[in-house]
Parts: structure tokens; sequence; C-alpha cells
């Protein structure tokens, strides 16, 4: 391609980016504020934030997680709102005390109040203490006891909404996994609504950027970091899912914005079709649960007193 062709669609600066739907070519400082106008436009269509909300945003330290911070931090004064970060110290050794601090640097740095909460503390070990001897269930047993965390860090800050760093791949590859599970429920499930008494609504800001778009904003704006990886990662279904769909969304553009579209409407027929299940308390530790006893109790071997 000539440089000639190689311009911003908006001011024929050098571009950065080309982006699909609509076929667009971005220079830097058009790109951000796509990115920004993008997210903001998702937060506002989708009623996301309301005035007077304590928006609990997930910290890990990683990149999404920056990019959600660095985004709310700039919007949600303007809707009323106020963010609070918070972080889940999970207990692996080599990857998370270097994400800490990345979580640590940012909120100081953009004045953020900033909770952590450790699984040491919440279920008296850390992960990599839990994981002896089923390491390969490293993600799925993570995964039910993050979920528990955040709930109790939304708890501990006095938050109304949870804002979690998910972007449109990891929604894609969830839709995918949950077919490929066969696991109709999880595929409606929408945590979106929140449960009054137990969970407050869990907003997504960015599920309308694509991983490589976040990584690009950060890059642009100075915020990139490289960080180690978790040494439990890969281990589940999710990266073999992964390297299928960047495939299909190479060779098919659009594949991710699809299966985002086909969730939807999943969940719009199952609201239609059927009332939501009531949910029961676990009979160990009083948390929410659909069955008697809760994951997390499960997961840890608690037993009834
Ligand atoms: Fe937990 Fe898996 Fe994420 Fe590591 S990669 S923090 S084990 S969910």
């Amino acid at each position: 391609m000539s440089s000639a062709e190689n311009r911003c669609s908006l001011c024929r600066e050098p571009a950065v980016v080309r982006l699909t739907e609509p076929e667009r070519r971005l220079c830097a400082g058009h790109f951000i504020e796509d990115v920004e106008a993008r997210v903001l436009g998702s937060v506002t269509r989708e009623q996301m934030i309301a005035p007077g909300d304590r928006v609990a945003v997930g910290l890990s330290g990683g990149k999404d997680s920056t990019a959600l911070l660095l985004l709310l931090h700039r919007f949600l004064p303007a809707l009323g709102a106020t963010p609070v970060a918070v972080t889940i110290d999970e207990g692996i050794a080599g990857y998370r005390e270097e994400t800490l601090r990345a979580a640590q640097d940012l909120a100081g740095e953009l004045g953020v109040e900033h909770a952590i909460v450790t699984f040491a503390d919440l279920f008296g070990e850390d992960l990599d203490a839990i994981l002896v001897g089923r390491e390969s269930q490293g993600c799925t047993v993570c995964g039910v006891l993050r979920r528990r965390a955040l709930v109790e860090a939304v708890k501990r800050v006095g938050a109304t909404k949870l804002a979690t760093g998910h972007n449109l791949d990891d929604e894609a590859q969830s839709v995918l996994m949950n077919v490929l599970r066969g696991d109709l429920p999880r595929l409606r499930q929408d945590t979106s609504t929140g449960q009054p008494g137990h969970f407050v609504p869990r907003i997504k800001p960015l599920a309308v950027l694509s991983e490589k778009e976040i990584v690009t904003y950060l890059l642009l704006r100075a915020y990139y970091r490289d960080l180690p990886e978790c040494p439990y990662a890969g281990t589940a279904l999710r990266s073999e899912v992964r390297t299928m769909l960047a495939g299909l969304e190479h060779r098919h553009p659009g594949t991710m914005l699809r299966l985002m579209r086909f969730r939807g409407g999943i969940r719009q027929s199952a609201r239609a079709a059927e009332p939501a299940k009531a949910l029961s308390t676990c009979r160990i530790c009083g948390e929410l649960t659909s069955g008697e006893v809760c994951q997390v109790c499960r997961l840890l071997g608690r037993k009834e007193r």
C-alpha cells in the first residue's frame, strides 16, 4: 500500500490503525477519540451508570483493567458517579506481586481510592496452596473464588455497581465456550441487573473493544506495561478457544461481534419465554446458589457444622 493511502480517514495524518465496521483508518489522536467515544456511547446507551453510583472497578493491574480504570476515571465524574478500584490478590507467586504493584501505581497516580482483598484473608489460603495437586484446574477454581472475592470487595467498599475489564474477545470466547460445553444456563445468564441484597449490577464497558484495540490504546497513551503471565493461564479450554476464535476473526472479520449478537438474541428469547429461576442460599456460607451448597464451599471442601 502506498503511504498516500495509509492516511487517517478524518484528517489525512499518517494512520496507525485500520478498523472495520465501518472501514476506516485512524491516526493516533483520532483512534484515542474513537475508542473513548465508543466506550462512553455504550455506557450511556446501555444505561450502565446512574448519578450517585459508586463504581467498584476490578483492577488486576493487567492491560484490560488498566484501560478500564483510565476510561472510567475520565467519564464517571461527568455522569455523577465515583470510581473506587478493587484488586483481588489471589496469592500467585511470581505473578501477582508485579501486577499488584502496577495496580497500586495506577490508582495512586489517578488519585483513585483502592481496596485490596486477598484469598488468604477470605479463604484462609493462597491460590497456590489451594491448587496443590489440582494445578490443571487452576482457572476453574480461581474463577469461582475470584467471583466470590469480588462480591466481598464490593461489599467492603460500599459500591453500587461492579465494572470489569472484559473485552470483546473475552466475551466472544465465553459465548463459544458455553456452546462447546452445552451450558445453556450459563449462556443465558445475565449479571447486568444484579440480585438485590447479594450482587450489585455488573457492567462491562470494554465489551465494545477488541483486545488489539485495548493494547493499541494503552501503547498510544503510554500506559502499556509488559507484565508476567499467570503461571496457570493456558490450562483451560479458554486458551484453545482463544486461538481458534482469533483465526476465525482474521479470516472472517466480524465473527466475534456476530457471536455477541447471537448471545443477545438467546437472552432476549429466554427472558420472554420464562421468568428467572429462583435462587436459594448456601447451607454452609449463606451466599446465593442454585443448589444447596455453593461452588465455593464445594471447592474448598467446607463441611456443615
Ligand atoms: Fe486466575 Fe486463571 Fe486468571 Fe490466573 S489466568 S488469575 S488462575 S483466572
